[in-house]
């Protein structure tokens, strides 16, 4: 597959790395709020160069590169290779990040002990669009920012102008990214060394789904959000006094007398589950890398029991890097982190919703494929239960109707009646199914 038909088939996750090999290959937003390379004005050789690094085109799986990045650690079917796995916090910024903070404080670490000259995160951003804010990768070049750019942000990011920085500005850097982003990064390395010398940390978040800026637009209208600008907003404020896997979304607008409002909404009353996989782009369909196996550390949200009942947040790590895996252990007999040692199981049992969806899911989305399908790992098959193939089936109308009722009613006007109306029916059927799977479920246990 090259790019071209990534694009035509829909599969660009608009991570931007193409961009680093073209500099004609544009980024932009497409009608749907999703990130998309346009390869018009490139030519044949460059298409040819720029496939080469494109998480879906390229021919080299997360596996072949973790083999050769990652030789000689452990490995496992699902988390991919490791040097260790751990559970814990950061004391000191755990309340800015979204789990532990414990990707905070890597960057904080890493600055402190004069390991990188720049970090690549994600940050809110005054932008020209409806709302007057965007969140998009920034290079930093202080401990002082870094908190700045803490917590998840479920909206599309592209690093196809940090890379221009990157190759412009000498220097070691860490960044940060979602799996397919990083398993671009390392293709790019592996064609470039100019990347290659100057990236030093691939910090990985493991990663569900992406969403679309349709996402934030209705976070914002179920906030009851005036249509207008926002001057700030966030997509996981945590809420202490409950469980982790509990937050709110929130967003601050400023009126005509400088007064500022919050509105906030909290992830149980916003009526869609993620596993719905609502404003999601098509690419994560297509999917199979959970634990950013190419990053030089995974982390994700600890919501396992043991941890759960904490609304302060606890991070679980996959750790690929010697150095980092170093500074996580002396994290902790410094008193700066609370870590506990943990086993595959409890990594794997943490994401299983997202293994299902990219395993058995894809296995099942891969036989109903007609046409192109990028590369996979998994085989296709139809080998699975009627209700699990409705459930899949179901789940990409669900994913499809979305951004095309979302769009609708960002052109109708305000409110979500619209999209309520086209969604309602959908919205039934998944529910009505997944209690009747839960049903047969204890029927049979
Ligand atoms: C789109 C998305 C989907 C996710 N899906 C899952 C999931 O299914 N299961 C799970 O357990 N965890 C998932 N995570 C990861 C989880 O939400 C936390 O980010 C992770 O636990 C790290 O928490 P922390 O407190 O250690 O990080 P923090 O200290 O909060 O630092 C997070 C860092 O990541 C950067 N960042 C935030 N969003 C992005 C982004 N979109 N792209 C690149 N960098 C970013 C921030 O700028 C910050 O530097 C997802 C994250 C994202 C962004
Ligand atoms: S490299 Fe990234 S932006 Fe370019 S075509 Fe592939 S997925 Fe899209
Ligand atoms: S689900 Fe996969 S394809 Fe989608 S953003 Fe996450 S890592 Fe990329």
């Amino acid at each position: 597959m090259d790019i071209k038909e990534v694009i035509e088939n829909g599969f660009c996750i608009g991570c931007g790395v193409c961009r680093g090999v073209d500099q004609t290959i544009k980024i932009n937003l497409n009608d749907f709020g999703e990130y998309v390379a346009d390869f018009k004005d490139s030519n044949p050789d460059k298409i040819a160069k720029a496939s080469e690094v494109c998480p879906f085109a390229s021919n080299s799986n997360e596996t072949v590169l973790a083999e050769e990045f990652f030789f000689g650690q452990l490995q496992h079917d699902s988390i991919g290779r490791y040097l260790g796995l751990f559970a814990g916090y950061s004391l000191n910024d755990r309340n800015a990040g979204s789990s532990g903070g414990i990707i905070t404080f890597i960057i904080n670490e890493l600055f402190e002990n004069k390991k990188i000259d720049y970090a690549i995160l994600v940050r809110p951003h005054i932008a020209n669009n409806v709302r007057n804010i965007d969140f998009s990768f920034d290079v930093i070049s202080s401990k002082l920012d870094v908190s700045s750019g803490s917590t998840s942000f479920y909206y599309p990011v592209t690093y196809s102008e940090v890379l221009e920085f990157i190759a412009k500005n000498p220097g070691r850097y860490a960044i940060t990214g979602i799996p397919c982003f990083h398993k671009a990064i390392r293709l790019l390395k592996r064609q470039n060394p100019l990347y290659r010398d100057r990236i030093q940390y691939q910090l990985g978040l493991v990663c569900g789904q992406l969403k679309s800026t349709l996402y934030f637009e209705y976070l914002l209208r179920r906030a009851e959000v005036p249509i207008g600008k926002v001057e700030s907003a966030c997509f996981r404020r945590k809420d202490f006094r409950n469980r982790a896997d509990e937050y709110f979304f929130e967003a601050a607008t400023r009126d005509s007398n400088e007064k500022q409002h919050t509105y906030r909404i909290s992830n149980r009353k916003i009526g869609i589950n993620w596993g719905m996989g609502l404003f999601k782009p098509k690419a994560c369909d297509y999917c199979d890398d959970v634990f950013a196996e190419t990053a030089d550390i995974a982390v994700m949200d600890g919501w396992l029991p043991q941890y759960i009942n904490d609304g302060r947040g606890t991070s679980l790590m996959v750790i690929r890097d010697k150095y980092l895996y170093d500074m996580i252990i002396d994290g902790e007999k410094n008193g700066k982190l609370h870590l506990q040692e943990i086993g595959t199981d409890e990594i794997v049992k943490s994401q299983q919703g997202g293994l299902n969806h990219r395993r058995k899911g894809l296995a099942y989305r891969l036989h109903l494929s007609k046409g192109v399908v990028p590369s996979k790992r998994v085989k296709p098959s139809s080998k699975f239960s009627l209700s699990f193939k409705s459930e899949q089936i179901l789940r990409l109308i669900l994913r499809k109707t979305s951004r095309q009722a979302m769009a609708l009613q960002t052109r109708i006007g305000s409110g979500l009646l619209i999209f309520n109306l086209i969604m309602a029916p959908l919205f039934f059927i998944y529910r009505f199914l997944q209690k009747f799977q839960r049903l047969v479920k204890a029927i049979s246990s």
